[in-house]
């Protein structure tokens, strides 16, 4: 199924990718609406309540399957396919759309993620999309070189993109000299709390050892415990919003891999 996705996406011109992608999310998210119809959890992405959250169908082959074992149910949210990490994330901006509405750049979202999507366009907040390898995003970039003046974004959101690059210190580098000194940075990635600090390995190794040391066939690292203490050591101040300190049912703790241990980093320059 991933390698038919990837097929679908390499062939298709980025217009027509677009079009259909949108399709098929509404018609998905109206059929999956009805078979979860309740009121027991709530998802803030798409502002929208279900009778429970639907299993994480994780990609077998491209995964680690022992990380999916017991944390892949209820997890994704019915329409708009959320897992817990964005349900966290926009359950912050709830609680800061005043002052997201008032930046005067738009917002950066760098690996577009439908479901923060859905809620800056709900919410009429403008923002930007960018991707390495997905062509429906608006902006084609390395995040460790980008095409951007110093202290161009207010506010940059950046899940699931810091496992994937060469040079994690780099990225970091790259994204505070981006970031407006004012502005803030949402990070969030796989972080295996078993283990005291991140490893990494990004020599040229198989896929099936990527899989068996890090989860996934092209995850460089994983993170540790220490995860805000090497956030930190790059020029940044780390407040943490954790998933099981937010209401139950947002179903945002552990999930869909044993991994997303589902915090989110609001990240801030050091100003010296
Ligand atoms: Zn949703």
């Amino acid at each position: 199924m991933f390698k038919l996705k990837l097929l679908i996406a390499k062939i298709l011109p980025k217009k027509l990718l677009k079009v259909s992608k949108s399709n098929y999310r509404k018609f998905r998210g109206l059929v999956f609406n009805q078979i979860y119809k309740g009121k027991e959890v709530y998802c803030p992405c798409c502002n929208r309540n279900f009778s429970r959250f639907m299993p994480f169908k994780y990609e077998k082959g491209f995964n680690n399957d022992e990380r999916f074992k017991y944390t892949f149910k209820n997890t994704t949210c019915p329409f708009c396919y959320s897992m817990p990490r964005h349900r966290i994330v926009c359950f912050y901006f709830n609680q800061i759309k005043g002052t997201l509405k008032q930046y005067s750049f738009p917002i950066l979202m760098i690996g577009a993620e439908h479901a923060i999507e859905l809620w800056l366009k709900q919410n009429n907040i403008p923002f930007t999309t960018a991707d390495l390898y997905d062509k429906t995003a608006d902006i084609e970039l390395d995040i460790q070189q980008m095409p951007f003046q110093d202290k161009t974004w207010s506010l940059i959101i950046c899940n699931h993109v810091l496992e994937h690059v060469p040079n994690f210190e780099k990225s970091m580098k790259e994204l505070k000299r981006v970031l407006k000194d004012d502005g803030i940075i949402e990070i969030s990635s796989p972080t295996d709390k078993t283990l005291s600090s991140m490893i990494e390995d990004t020599t040229t190794i198989s896929h099936e050892e990527r899989i068996q040391k890090f989860g996934q066939f092209d995850h460089m690292r994983i993170f540790g415990k220490d995860f805000n203490k090497q956030i930190e050591n790059t020029g940044f101040l780390a407040e943490l919003i954790k998933g099981d300190e937010l209401p139950f049912n947002i179903g945002g703790v552990v999930g869909p891999a044993n991994y997303d241990d589902n915090t989110i980093y609001i990240c801030r320059k050091k100003i010296s």
